[in-house]
């Protein structure tokens, strides 16, 4: 029989899909029966089985049992998976730490009409321009 619950499989790791109200930079994802990772919306009952199960799983990873939410997060936002679910005995797994955002650079439109990465503007007679039109606006 196929278990289609998620309350005995799973583990909940850091993702940067969506912003949620427990972390302004962090999405958190949960794993199903099926191997397969789904964003969790709603944590609470999650961050409270990990509290309720972290006596048993701290001891196993020989680490200090985490009491709080606040310290879940700590440790999810290091990279580390923690479960919740009865199957102790898989590896635990750790992901890559999210990572920071790519900065877009800051784009501006010249008087010529093109637009340029802010920095990359020149100043001419006749205003400003892209560096291909900096000749001909200089005239
Ligand atoms: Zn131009």
């Amino acid at each position: 029989m196929e278990m289609t619950g998620y309350e005995w499989y799973g583990e909940l790791v850091t993702g940067t899909n969506q912003p949620d109200n427990h972390s302004p930079t962090h999405s958190y994802e949960r794993q199903q029966s099926n191997g397969k990772w789904y964003t969790e919306g709603n944590i609470d009952k999650f961050m409270a089985q990990l509290i309720e199960k972290d006596a048993w799983y701290a001891r196993r990873e020989n680490r200090q049992q985490i009491t709080t939410e606040a310290g879940m997060i700590a440790r999810l936002s290091e990279g580390k998976a923690l479960r919740f679910g009865d199957d102790w005995y898989a590896q635990i797994r750790i992901t890559p730490p999210p990572l920071p955002p790519t900065p877009e650079p800051e784009w501006i439109e010249c008087d010529c009409g093109h637009s340029v990465p802010i920095g990359t503007r020149m100043t001419t007679s006749t205003g400003t321009s892209c560096p291909d039109c900096y000749d001909r606006m200089s005239d």
